[in-house]
């Protein structure tokens, strides 16, 4: 599933692509997303995108009279192809700008594409997204706020996008190693410095992600994304069993959620 590191590779990657490009036309091969397609997304014909920001895993097109909304759900990729590529199969949508295709690719179709007039950050989809973890605003002082009165595991508070928006399972794990946390830790009882420290951590985890996947940035044209760059590097992430990397003791998993979490009972208390 793209988690918030390859949207933001995603949003880098087209970006460049579309600003200042006007939409020449549009093609709506599948409507059946998570959400139909709403027919209104034919108007974009003829406007200019202005920006292509990111709200949590929803990607944002300014066109001026709106902002088209794009989810990559499950298995959905948006690549930039040269037009008159044929769509493959799972090929459903498609934005021509100048000369290129913007092209949505979703084989199980939890993706959504979806037009709005107003604020987007009014949009429901978008308007109970917690903190940006990339923001200046999620500091420790912050996190530490947010935390209090909150008997959940720390593991699971930083997953529920309610509170800190697109900290998926893996970089959870990792942000928590990072700042030496132990996963079952209660939110509401963090330090103030601890609470700081992972603040750092979930910025340092995915900064390097951004930062791996922006190595296949200049692949972008043609490529099929940027997905699964990260385990490599995992510090506990799917390594149970495996030697800490820093003290050497057995990384162990267990289940958080339904979730499996990983971590290192040597460096994190
Ligand atoms: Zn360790």
């Amino acid at each position: 599933m793209p988690e918030l590191p390859e949207v933001e590779v995603t949003r880098r990657g087209i970006e460049p692509h579309l600003v200042g490009r006007t939409i020449v036309g549009v093609t709506v091969r599948d409507s059946r997303l998570r959400w139909p397609i709403p027919d209104s997304v034919r108007l974009l014909a003829g406007q200019v995108v202005r920006q292509v920001s990111r709200r949590g895993k929803y990607l944002l097109l300014d066109c001026g009279e709106g902002h088209l909304i794009l989810h990559l759900g499950m298995s959905g990729s948006l690549r930039v192809v040269a037009a008159g590529t044929p769509p493959g199969k799972h090929d459903h949508f498609d934005l021509e700008v100048g000369k290129k295709l913007l092209r949505l690719r979703d084989p199980r179709r939890f993706g959504a594409v979806l037009w709005t007039t107003q604020a987007p950050e009014e949009h429901p989809l978008i308007r109970h997204l917690g903190i940006e973890p990339l923001s200046p605003a999620l500091d420790g002082a912050r996190l530490h706020a947010l935390t209090r009165g909150h008997r959940a595991a720390i593991k699971q508070f930083l997953m529920d996008g309610r509170r800190v928006v697109g900290v998926g399972n893996i970089y959870a794990s990792e942000s928590l190693f990072l700042a030496a946390i132990h996963p079952r830790t209660r939110a509401g009882r963090l330090s103030v410095q601890r609470s700081a420290n992972l603040a750092k951590s979930v910025k340092t985890t995915l900064r390097t992600a951004i930062r791996a996947g922006g190595s296949s940035l200049r692949d972008f044209v043609g490529s099929d994304g940027a997905q699964g760059y990260f385990q490599r590097r995992a510090w506990v992430y799917d390594r149970e069993g495996k030697e800490c990397r820093r003290c050497g003791a057995f990384i162990r998993r267990i289940v958080q959620g339904q979730r499996a979490t990983y971590f290192c009972p040597g460096c994190q208390r």
